[in-house]
């Protein structure tokens, strides 16, 4: 069972515990404690049946000390402050580890994706783009997809942004459509960026990847991009899920004719799939598998204590933002299983966002191998640099990714005399 812990204490607990491993007094990076700014909209949206629904969201500026505010987007139903609030704090740090010169925000609407029509989603999309449109710009806030939202979503955000200043703004959002100004390689970014990091943690306890079991929860852009390039590097993809259930397969899953499933799915579900062998288990089971790598790609607070007790996966890699418990993460790392962090392990998609950016500004396109190329680059050293700073302290990657993005925040934040 999914944790109700505010998601924003948790953060709060992983900086403060960071911190204190770094030897930081509280004055050096008590700014990264607070968000600088928090906006809610409310916004009346035409209904397909003619009535009238007014839908919240929610824009918050975490920081902007290395360079303008960057995040997703993300519609949900149990979207609210705290939760965008501690994800836009992740943005932060994660901009730093990456070393992309962002700030961190976030984004969302409360609504509940898989009950609207494709015309709902568009109003919800522009009035919500109109209602935090004074608030963000291509050099001040830049959005990009997350959580149900994907290019589509990022191609009306674009046009109702364009519309509001009179001029064509490529740059106000990434993870557009290619044929609009989106970069070849960004969509499947955030996955292949996952493998990247298994991959990197396999080579530093000397697991190979042909012989490696892995489980993952969650199939959206994230969990099956990830499974896909997995696959391709020799793993065997024993279990995955998505809100339909939880499949196993001992042997394997068959990813390619998953995939093949999933695409022609109406909603794109796992659920109907066969092959050989396959089971169908639950949420629970998933989490707890005996597998070499659990990759969870859904929401957070997902890894409970129960989960981290319970587990028999031998290392994590999380591809969501903040699925594990501050305190679930303490009895991981108490019983030796390896966390590769979220704020490290899905960085591959702000790191294309900002390549993205980067083209837009330039009037110029990248083909995907040179995206891909420099999407490696970035994450296997940001991989080392964590990796190394934990060696370094005696402590977790968790701990060690905190640290690296907390020393950067207050280098720049010291740099331009804010303390
Ligand atoms: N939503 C993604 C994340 O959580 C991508 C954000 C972006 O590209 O700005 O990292």
């Amino acid at each position: 069972m999914k944790s109700n812990k505010n998601p924003y204490d948790n953060m709060l607990e992983q900086l403060d515990a960071a911190a204190k491993i770094a030897d930081l007094p509280i004055e050096e990076y008590i700014t990264l404690r607070y968000p600088e700014r928090e906006f809610t909209v409310n916004f009346p949206v035409e209904m397909d049946d003619g009535s009238t629904q007014v839908f919240t969201g929610y824009r918050v500026q975490h920081n902007s000390i290395r360079g303008p505010y960057k995040g997703g987007v993300r519609f949900h139903p149990d979207v609210n402050m705290d939760e965008v609030r501690a994800l836009a704090a992740w943005m932060t740090f994660k901009c730093a580890i990456v070393d992309i010169p962002f700030g961190g925000a976030k984004g969302g609407v409360t609504c509940d994706p898989s009950r609207l029509s494709q015309k709902e989603l568009e109003r919800i999309t522009r009035a919500y783009t109109v209602g935090i449109a004074p608030l963000i710009g291509p050099e001040v806030d830049i959005p990009a997809p997350d959580v149900n939202t994907n290019a589509q979503v990022m191609g009306w955000m674009m046009d109702s942004y364009s519309t509001y200043r009179g001029q064509n703004v490529p740059s106000i959002v990434t993870g557009k459509p290619i044929s609009i100004g989106g970069s070849l390689g960004r969509r499947e970014a955030t996955g292949k960026g996952v493998s990247l990091m298994v991959r990197e943690i396999a080579k530093e306890k000397g697991i190979d990847l042909k012989e490696a079991t892995v489980a993952i929860q969650g199939f959206g852009n994230v969990g099956s991009v990830a499974a896909e390039t997995l696959y391709g590097m020799g793993c065997t993809i024993v279990a995955v899920s998505d809100i339909s259930g939880a499949l196993y397969c001992q042997n394997g899953l068959d990813i390619p004719s998953l995939l093949q499933h999933v695409d022609s799915h109406p909603k794109h579900l796992i659920e109907g799939y066969t092959q050989e062998g396959l089971e169908c288990i639950d949420n629970h089971m998933l989490l707890t598998l005996k597998v070499d790598f659990l990759i969870p790609a859904a929401l957070e607070n997902q890894i409970t204590e129960d989960v981290a007790r319970e587990t028999k996966a031998r290392i994590i890699v999380e591809a969501a933002n903040g699925p594990t418990t501050f305190e679930a993460d303490n009895i991981l790392e108490d019983r030796g299983i390896t966390v590769v962090p979220d704020i490290l392990a899905n960085a591959g998609g702000v790191t294309a966002s900002y390549f993205e950016w980067v083209q837009n500004l330039q009037y110029l396109t990248w083909d995907e191998e040179k995206l891909d190329a420099n999407l490696e680059k970035k994450m296997v050293s940001s991989f080392q640099s964590v990796y190394n700073t934990a060696k370094e302290k005696n402590t977790s990657m968790r701990m060690g990714a905190y640290i690296v993005a907390i020393s950067r925040l207050v280098e720049a934040t010291r740099l331009r005399g804010k303390i």
